[in-house]
């Protein structure tokens, strides 16, 4: 593995080790671009909180550590700064406000909740219920085709477990919009390891079938992932049997739109 957009830091509250912790465990793992993607500040304009993100008050904090980092580490390694960001509809214009006064490299998706968040399921909540995977799919949709996101992690993070025609046809939307868009998907290492309920079969052989680009994302939210080599090759065996389109270059695409 020579590049990994998604890594963590502290301040999403689930997340351990420093940003030079990571910096250190990705170059001995043999990582020549690494991009920090922290769950995204999210500027709701309710006084609803989420505690899975970095607060408003520790944004410029984020883009201060890693931007002094990148001149420390430039001659060992590319680093990027990054977040990752669900698609809210009513908050993205606000994101966008407050994303454009830092020196921001790329977002990528990772749509943990539906709707706006507040008062919605969480995406990995299991459920028989098409009317959430159908609005997973719509939501996701909608934010790509804004051209904000680089590529879609754990795009396989809907837990719906009812009938197998219905969770085809929702994913199979999506992978072809992704196609259209030349959006990657993730093949997502921490899902991997801990046995989550993604990297899906279904959801890649369908990734397969449509001929989707795809990536490999640590998810690291702590250092130590980058020196899990056995979940890598399992990464690439996934790979393998779904006949999937394994890709290392993945053009970053300017984060703000709006
Ligand atoms: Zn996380
Ligand atoms: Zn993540």
């Amino acid at each position: 593995m020579t590049i990994n957009l998604h890594t963590h830091t502290p301040r999403c509250n689930h997340a351990e080790g420093s940003e030079r912790d990571y910096i250190e465990a990705a170059l001995a793992a043999g990582i020549k671009t690494l991009g920090f993607s922290d769950h995204s500040p999210m500027p709701f304009q309710t006084d609803h909180t989420s505690t899975f993100r970095m607060k408003l008050s520790e944004v410029d904090d984020y883009f201060a550590t890693l931007t002094a980092l990148r001149e420390e580490f430039k001659d060992q390694i590319n680093l990027l700064i990054g977040v990752e960001a669900e698609y809210y509809p009513g908050v993205f214009p606000h994101l966008q406000a407050l994303l454009k006064n830092y020196p921001l490299d790329y977002m990528i998706m990772g749509q943990h909740f539906l709707h706006d968040e507040e008062g919605y399921p969480g995406c990995g909540a299991k459920s028989i219920d098409p009317k959430w995977l159908s609005l997973y799919v719509d939501q996701v949709i909608e934010g790509l085709e804004t051209g904000a996101f680089t590529y879609l992690a754990h795009p396989d993070l809907l837990h719906y477990i009812g009938c197998a025609s219905t969770y085809k046809k929702h994913y199979t939307r999506l992978c072809e919009r992704c196609k259209e868009l030349d959006i990657p998907l993730e093949i997502n290492l921490l899902g991997l390891k801990e046995g989550r309920h993604y990297p899906n079969n279904h959801f890649w052989q369908i990734a397969g079938e449509v001929g989707n680009k795809v990536i490999i994302g640590v998810d690291a939210h702590q250092p130590y992932r980058f020196a899990e080599s056995e979940v890598l090759e399992k990464a690439h065996a996934l790979a393998e049997k779904f006949h999937l389109n394994l890709t290392k270059d993945i053009p970053l695409r300017n984060p703000i739109v709006l």
